[in-house]
Parts: C-alpha cells; sequence; structure tokens
C-alpha cells in the first residue's frame, strides 16, 4: 500500500493545480492518473482563458457574465470567488513562464469570448491548455511531487456508513497499466478527484477517448450526489467528420458562419441580433441545428464557418493551430475556404457535488475541474472559464485537502441540503443491476483506514479476475450502443419520448454489460481491460443524465425541451440532484444561491 497525505486522482490542469497547491501547504502529495500529466485533455484546449486583468473590466462584470451565462443556475458563491480568484491565478501562472500571447506593448493579449462583455480572454495562440499544462508540469516537476503515471484508479475506499455524511474517505483503489498490479492508495489528509470529462457517453465529442466519466462514477457510487447532470454543454463548432473542436477563438476573432444559401444566419434569422456568431453557445448551437433542420444545411448535416477576411498574417498569427486541424481532419484550407462546422458534445456542467472550498459531503474526498460541479457554470459555460475555474478551485482543494483553514462554505452538499423531493418517472428502473459489486465496503463496518482499503483492493481484485477469466461480450458493442442513444435522444434538441427510448437502451445496456468479459488475459497494457471499466462508468454517467434531462421539465441554458419551450423561474431556479443511495439513483432538489458577495443576481431574459 502507498501512503501519502493528499493523493490527487488525475493529472490536467485541475489535478496539477490542486498538487501544487497541496505541495505549497507543506504536504506530501502524489498524482495517480491514468495517462501521463501532458497527455491529459487540458492540452487540447485552444482558446483560451478569462480573467478580468485591464482598466474598464472588472471581478464583478466577470461575475454577472457568468451568472448570465448560466442562465441563473450557478451558485453566486462559486461565481463570485471565481471572478474575483481569477486574475491572480492567470499572473500566478505568467510568473511561472507560461507563454500567453502578447499585444506590441508586451502586455498580455485578451480577445472576446462569446458571453462575455469584455475582451477578457487571454491565450496563447490557439494551443492554450497545451502551454498551460506543460508550464504547470514544469512546476510539479521542480517541486518533487510524486507521479504515478499509468495507473487508472477504479474506486474509492470509503468507509460503510449508511448515511453517506457519515462516510470517510481513506484513499484508493489504482491498476498499473503496465504490470497488471492492483495496490491501495492511501491518504491520510484528503483524495483529490480531477478526473476531467464525460464525452465518451456520445459518439461525436470534442473529447479525447480518455473522458470517460471515471471521477464522476467512481464519487456518485461511493455515495457522493451527482448535480444538474443534465447540463452538457454542445459546442458549436466542431469538425462534422471527428468531432475535433474549432475553437471559439475563430469567431472571436472575427470568423463568420453561413448556412448553404451564403447567408449570415445568426443575424438574418435573428437568432442573436447583437452578439450574432459571438452569442453563447448553446444559443449558436440551437442556430445551426435550426438551419439544418429547415433545409438550410450544407449537405443536411454542417454550416460553414468562414475566417479568410482576417487574412493570412493574423489567422498565423492567432489561429495556426486551426489551420492544420482543418487540413488534417477535414482535408480544407482555411486560408482558401470556408471550413464545415457543427455542434458536437464538448463539455459537462454538472457533476460531483462540491462547495466552493472543493470539498464533498464524505469526509476526506474533494473533487475539482470538469468533474467537478462546484455550480460555477450552471446551464451554460461560457468559452474562457473553464481553464481559470481548473486553477482557482483546483488550488482551492488541494490547499483544503493538504490542511489549509478555509473560509467555511457557503455552499451546502449532501442530503442534508435537499429542499425537496424529485418526482421523475423513468419507464425503467434506473441504478444498479449487481448491487453487490458497489464501491462502498460492502463486508461488515469496516471504518478503520488500511481495513477499508484493503477490502477495497480485494473486491478489485476479485473484479478484475471475473473480467479477465471468464467468457462474455466484448464492452465495445455496449458503449456504442450507448453513445448512439445518447447522441440521438439526448443532444441539442430534447424530448420526452426521447428521453425515454435513451433509458430503456441504457437499462438493456447494463443488461448486456453484466455479460462481458475480456479476452485479452495479459497484464501488461490490457487497454481493453481498462476500456470495459470505463465503460461501466459511461453507463453511470450517462444514466444521470438522462434522468436529469427527464426531470428538468423547462428550457434553461443547455436543456431544450420540446414539451416545455420556457424558462420556468418560479419553479426551477434548482439543483437537479442525484444519490445514488447503495445503487439506486434518488432525486431531489436543492436550491441555487443567487445571494453574491455584492448583490443578489436578479434573473433576467437571456438575449445576446
Ligand atoms: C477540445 C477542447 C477545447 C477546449 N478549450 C477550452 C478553452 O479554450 N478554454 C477553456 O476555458 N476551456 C476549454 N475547454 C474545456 C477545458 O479544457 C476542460 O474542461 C479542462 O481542461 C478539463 O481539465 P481537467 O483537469 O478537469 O481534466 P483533464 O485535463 O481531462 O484531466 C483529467 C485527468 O484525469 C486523469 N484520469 C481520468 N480518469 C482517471 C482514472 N480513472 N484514474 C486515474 N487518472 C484518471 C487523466 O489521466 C488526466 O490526467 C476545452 C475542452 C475541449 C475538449
Amino acid at each position: 500500500m502507498y501512503e501519502h497525505d493528499v493523493i490527487v486522482v488525475g493529472a490536467g490542469g485541475a489535478g496539477l493545480r490542486a498538487a501544487i497547491a497541496a505541495d505549497e501547504e507543506g504536504a506530501d502529495v502524489a498524482l495517480v492518473t491514468k495517462l501521463h500529466p501532458v497527455r491529459s485533455h487540458t492540452g487540447a484546449a485552444e482558446g483560451g482563458i478569462n480573467a478580468s486583468l485591464r482598466d474598464g473590466d472588472s471581478w464583478d462584470l466577470h461575475a454577472y457574465d457568468t451568472m448570465k451565462g448560466s442562465d441563473y443556475l450557478g451558485d453566486a458563491p462559486a461565481i463570485d470567488t471565481f471572478a474575483k480568484t481569477a486574475p491572480e491565478e492567470v499572473i500566478q501562472l505568467e510568473h511561472w513562464g507560461m507563454p500567453f500571447s502578447r499585444e506590441d506593448d508586451g502586455r498580455v493579449s485578451q480577445r472576446p469570448f462569446g458571453g462575455m462583455s469584455f475582451p477578457r480572454t487571454t491565450y496563447a495562440g490557439a494551443e492554450t491548455g497545451h502551454h498551460l499544462l506543460h508550464t504547470m508540469y514544469e512546476q510539479a516537476v521542480k517541486r518533487g511531487i510524486e507521479v504515478y503515471d499509468e495507473w487508472y484508479v477504479t474506486n474509492l475506499a470509503v468507509t460503510d456508513h449508511d448515511d453517506p455524511e457519515d462516510r470517510e474517505c481513506h484513499g484508493c483503489v489504482a491498476y498499473d497499466i503496465k504490470s497488471g498490479k492492483i495496490e491501495g492508495f492511501r491518504a491520510t489528509g484528503g483524495v483529490v478527484l480531477a478526473t476531467g470529462g464525460l464525452g465518451q457517453a456520445f459518439d461525436h465529442t470534442t473529447n479525447a477517448v480518455a473522458n470517460t466519466g471515471d471521477g464522476c462514477a467512481m464519487a456518485y457510487r461511493a455515495g457522493v450526489p451527482m448535480e444538474d447532470m443534465e447540463m452538457i454543454q454542445f459546442h458549436p463548432t466542431t469538425l462534422p467528420s471527428t468531432g475535433v473542436l474549432i475553437s471559439e477563438g475563430v469567431r472571436g476573432e472575427g470568423g463568420i458562419l453561413y448556412n448553404d444559401e451564403e447567408e449570415r444566419f445568426m443575424f438574418e434569422y435573428g437568432y442573436a441580433n447583437n452578439d450574432g456568431e459571438l452569442a453563447s453557445r448553446d444559443v449558436v448551437s440551437r442556430a445551426e441545428l435550426t438551419e439544418v433542420n429547415e433545409g438550410r444545411g450544407i449537405e443536411d448535416e454542417y454550416v460553414d464557418l468562414d475566417m479568410r477576411h482576417l487574412g493570412e498574417e493574423r489567422i498565423l498569427d492567432r489561429l495556426e493551430n486551426i489551420l492544420h486541424l482543418a487540413e488534417d481532419f477535414e482535408g480544407v484550407d482555411g486560408l482558401d475556404e470556408p471550413m464545415p462546422v457543427k455542434p458536437g458534445q464538448h463539455y459537462a456542467m454538472g457533476g460531483v457535488e462540491c462547495d466552493e472550498n472543493g470539498e464533498t459531503c464524505i469526509d476526506g474526498l474533494y473533487a475539482a475541474g470538469e468533474t467537478a460541479c462546484v455550480s460555477l457554470h450552471g446551464a451554460n459555460r461560457l468559452g474562457g472559464n473553464a481553464l481559470p475555474e481548473l486553477l482557482v478551485f483546483g488550488a482551492r482543494a488541494g490547499y483544503h485537502a493538504a490542511g489549509r483553514d478555509m473560509k467555511t462554505a457557503e455552499i451546502q452538499t449532501g442530503l442534508s441540503a435537499k429542499s425537496e423531493a424529485g418526482d421523475v418517472e423513468p419507464p425503467v428502473t434506473p441504478g444498479a443491476i449487481d448491487s453487490g459489486s458497489e464501491d462502498v465496503a460492502a463486508d461488515g463496518a469496516a471504518v478503520e483506514p488500511t481495513g477499508v482499503i484493503e477490502n477495497a483492493v480485494e473486491r478489485e481484485r476479485e473484479r478484475v479476475e471475473t473480467l479477465l477469466e471468464e467468457d462474455g461480450i466484448n464492452h465495445a458493442e455496449v458503449r456504442a450502443d450507448v453513445q448512439e442513444t445518447m447522441t440521438q435522444n439526448v443532444n441539442v434538441f430534447r424530448k420526452e419520448e426521447g428521453l425515454k427510448t435513451a433509458l430503456r437502451d441504457l437499462r438493456e445496456a447494463r443488461e448486456a454489460y453484466e455479460d462481458v468479459a475480456v479476452s485479452d488475459p495479459s497484464r501488461t497494457y490490457n487497454t481493453d481491460l481498462i476500456h470495459t471499466i470505463e465503460t461501466r462508468n459511461i453507463l453511470d454517467v450517462a444514466e444521470a443524465i438522462t434522468l436529469g434531462a427527464l426531470a428538468r421539465e423547462e428550457f434553461r441554458g443547455a436543456h431544450w425541451r420540446a414539451e416545455h419551450q420556457e424558462r420556468k423561474d418560479d419553479e426551477w431556479i434548482k439543483h437537479t440532484m442525484l444519490a445514488w443511495n447503495d445503487g439506486t439513483p434518488e432525486l431531489y432538489y436543492k436550491p441555487v444561491i443567487l445571494e453574491g458577495d455584492e448583490e443578489t443576481y436578479e434573473p433576467k431574459e437571456r438575449s445576446y
């Protein structure tokens, strides 16, 4: 068994920032990650990082834009903390050597991004995430932070108290991808989950194949509620054949969207008369699909994004990477022709419920980054707000796990924050089929840390043995079915019948998963085994997304419902929460906090 004060699971932007913070606090910290840190998906971020740095801008303007962008589903304590702290985090990055793009006078450049009232997006060309990841990895190396890379964390080591709020997390279990060894990791201070996104629940996504929602699924099964899982962002500019992202930076620099009739449809059809292409992402994605559905799409599938008028010099200076992506994946030269784009799954606004200190309702368990839901983005994330979130809340989770006294959180977590029971009626029973395989210590009242970890390791060894030794179907069939139904039925436009179809399909997929097995018996780099375990995680998060989508009977932000065409503020300014409760998801609601430090945010109509 390995032992550290703080274990950070995941070494993308959030994990690295958490680890550096825990190290600054004097803790012995380790990163456990299934990928080498610089292969984490943060490296794919292109467009930029928002922070109010200039005269004329201020944290409260940034907070206001974020709350408005969230369609009044973000929590003010998270939004205010975020907007106040983002500038110091960006300056810190600059001091660590991040190669930001600059103006002629040497100041860090900032460009406009969707839904922002001020051009506050700092960037490093169109490779911002790549540079951010490398800058922070250098800091981790410099500090001698231990990295267990190519270790896949399979479950958390959590006590088995009946009430999740009495449970404690003592560590986790991980599988060494290189050797097949399964080991326990004890964290005497805390475990920070920073495992990134869940895009692999869909088949057209900007997310990497590693983004399988592992952290969400592990926390969910251990008893931490999932918050606002229905809030999935579909990015309006992804390449049709692969889902590869074309950064919002293209529109930020002045790129224009056209339909098949060469109309600038964002204005022509009044989707966003003020901001046009730079309206927020949910608005632009719906506009594009409406164009396609009304017969004005190109090849009935996509629209065109044109940046030729920006000129070669500016494109090469600020968007060179985009030229390579369009050329490599679509065979299109962006200097000479428009690029084909359509909406694709991009980001999970919801996730592991935590407070503004990163703490979940389970003692010793924290979450940060895309896997977490501190409720910063609410129903719609503004472009450029995820990277500063990694920094601000990654650092806070790291400090707290390492023992720093933090201001008492205003955001409440766990079932004690429940304001109302939910009343969704799924067409099939959701949740675990084989509840014996749950992640909470199942055998007796083990509360002593090493006992909890040893039990968890033992359960994992048995699970892996079974997968390797028995015959059965390949997980890929199950995964493909899940991705297909999610893209078909839980996409930009959602209908009650489609959501119910998805739940039925997911139930069938769960039943099929009962028969999966891994045909490759090897212990070394057995990627089929890893993917098989990930597919179970994808199933759990896909079902949570769909249950949340069926429950929320209104149209807010990224969540559009055919039968409910308006935002219903009287009834729905509340978070949808799902608690696994030993295998049976329970739906309930908790109130959104609109009272901020300076003002109480008043829900207004969101027009761009
Ligand atoms: C193409 C693209 C472009 C984007 N551009 C921008 C942008 O310009 N600006 C912006 O603000 N946001 C952007 N975003 C969003 C933002 O980049 C992500 O939300 C963010 O980088 C996620 O960071 P993370 O640290 O939470 O996760 P990741 O960077 O994905 O890291 C996850 C880590 O967890 C590890 N991990 C996962 N599961 C396990 C497991 N079971 N065991 C062990 N380790 C595990 C992985 O190895 C990895 O190290 C973009 C997103 C995409 C997809």
